[in-house]
């Protein structure tokens, strides 16, 4: 038999990036007798993964950064641009000190964790009762923010993953320029179907993160990734004999135009990747989630739904699809599209771009720096798709949120 429910204002259905900056949010904003649940068979600590971003200095994560440049350099076998991204930098942040955060801020909050797994979840238009795996108490809330890894709503025309692996070397003596991050570096041999790219994020003058990634649709075999970085790390003349491998890291980013699912029911909210968060052409995503983040705490704090608005527009999602498609069909190469970005715009506006935050205009100009004429054709195969698509299946018309006197939580000043 199943316990009564504990009741609480808000669920976080998983506790990963997207749940932690939220928590942050949510005390930085002071929000206080709000009460919160995270359910996660998890408890996310210490280091899993490198968050790599650009924002403007002097925000509220400079503290917990390991580095940042004002400079980063994109190479192909033809050049080596230094694209200087003021007022932007490149900021890198790993996972240990962001869990810290949200740590102090669930115990600051009185948030109650859940171990296990999320069994179910039944919104019925006023609460969502949440159950759990085995034994653990159901949760009965008055919002769930659910960023528990899922599939997209349905399929994509172009399914494409961003794979990686990075080492972690540490030099016995100065062998790395701190001032030096490389962003993209496409002298990698290219795959078949794909893009390749190494990169390098210098920490220290003795400690950096060299990475290779793909853009394709299959991830390799571990001794694949290792003859890759491997071979990477002769390209940039660095000595394996003088190196050691502190720390691996692993990833596999979704990117796909196919469609994530924000809002399923009137009050459960989708976050993170699994909310759409993760930005096809690029697997950037964490800038989507602490704007998110930022809008869902605001809004608790202000009494309105933690409803954020979605990750990007719907005219990058929809820009996002003709590159994807057109990297895909092989109608422009991934190297050359790249560098034609970063050539022909200052670099802010094309980071800015991939964050989705720039204006109609700003985008002509970008999508018009691209090779126009295969992404023209892409362009008209993907509206024929998506007209057919909408003839075959009408969409559903998505769920209204309740209004705004419903949210009900319990912001303190
Ligand atoms: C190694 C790596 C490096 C990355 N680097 C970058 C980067 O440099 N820049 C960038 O923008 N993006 C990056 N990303 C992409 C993205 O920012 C991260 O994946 C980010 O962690 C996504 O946050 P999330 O909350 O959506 O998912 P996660 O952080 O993966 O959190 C999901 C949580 O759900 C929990 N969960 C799973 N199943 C259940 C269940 N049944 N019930 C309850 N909880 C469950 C998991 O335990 C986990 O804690 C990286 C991703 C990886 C994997």
């Amino acid at each position: 038999m199943h316990s009564a429910p504990v009741d609480v204002d808000l669920a976080l259905l998983g506790g990963g990036g997207a749940a932690s900056l939220v928590l942050a949010a949510l005390d930085r904003h002071g929000v206080r007798g709000l009460r919160v649940a995270v359910i996660d068979p998890v408890h996310r600590r210490g280091q899993d993964r490198t968050w790599a971003f650009w924002d403007r200095p002097d925000g509220d994560l400079d503290p917990l950064l390991s580095a940042s440049w004002p400079q980063v350099e994109v190479v192909t076998p033809a050049a080596r641009r230094v694209l200087d991204l003021a007022p932007l930098r490149y900021a890198m942040l790993r996972s240990a000190a962001v869990y810290e955060r949200a740590a102090a801020a669930e115990r600051r909050l009185g948030a109650i964790r859940v171990l296990a797994p999320v069994a179910s979840v039944h919104d019925d238009g006023e609460r969502v009762l949440v159950r759990a795996a085995g034994d653990a108490p159901a949760v009965r809330a008055r919002w769930a923010l659910d960023s528990r890894p899922r599939p997209p709503a349905r399929a994509g025309r172009t399914t494409w993953l961003q794979h990686f692996r990075g080492w972690w070397l540490a030099a016995q003596s100065p062998t790395f320029d701190p001032d030096r991050a490389v962003l993209m570096d496409f002298r990698t041999p290219q795959p078949a179907r794909g893009v390749s790219f190494g990169y390098l994020l210098p920490v220290s003058d003795r400690y950096a993160l060299v990475e290779y990634t793909e853009f394709s649709p299959t991830q390799l075999t571990g001794a694949e990734y290792d003859a890759a970085l491997a071979a990477y790390r002769d390209l940039l003349g660095l000595d394996p004999t003088r190196l050691s491998v502190r720390e691996v890291e692993n990833g596999v980013i979704p990117m796909t135009d196919a469609p994530f699912d924000a809002h399923p029911s009137p009050r459960v909210v989708r976050l993170g990747t699994a909310g759409g968060a993760t930005r096809p052409s690029t697997g950037f995503t964490f800038s989507a989630m602490r704007r998110q983040a930022e809008q869902v705490a605001r809004a608790l704090a202000e009494g309105r739904p933690p409803v954020p608005r979605p990750a990007y527009p719907g005219r990058h999602r929809w820009m996002d699809a003709v590159a994807l498609r057109a990297l895909d069909r092989g109608s422009v190469g991934g190297p050359e599209f790249f560098s034609r970005l970063f050539d022909r715009n200052p670099a802010e506006r094309v980071l800015r771009f991939l964050d989705g935050t720039t204006s109609p205009a700003e985008e002509i100009a970008v999508m018009s720096s691209t090779r126009l004429l295969p992404m023209v054709a892409a362009t008209a195969a993907d509206a024929t798709h998506r007209l057919r698509d909408r003839l075959r299946s009408p969409r559903p018309v998505p769920p209204v949120p309740p209004p705004v006197r419903g949210s009900g939580c319990r912001p303190e000043a």
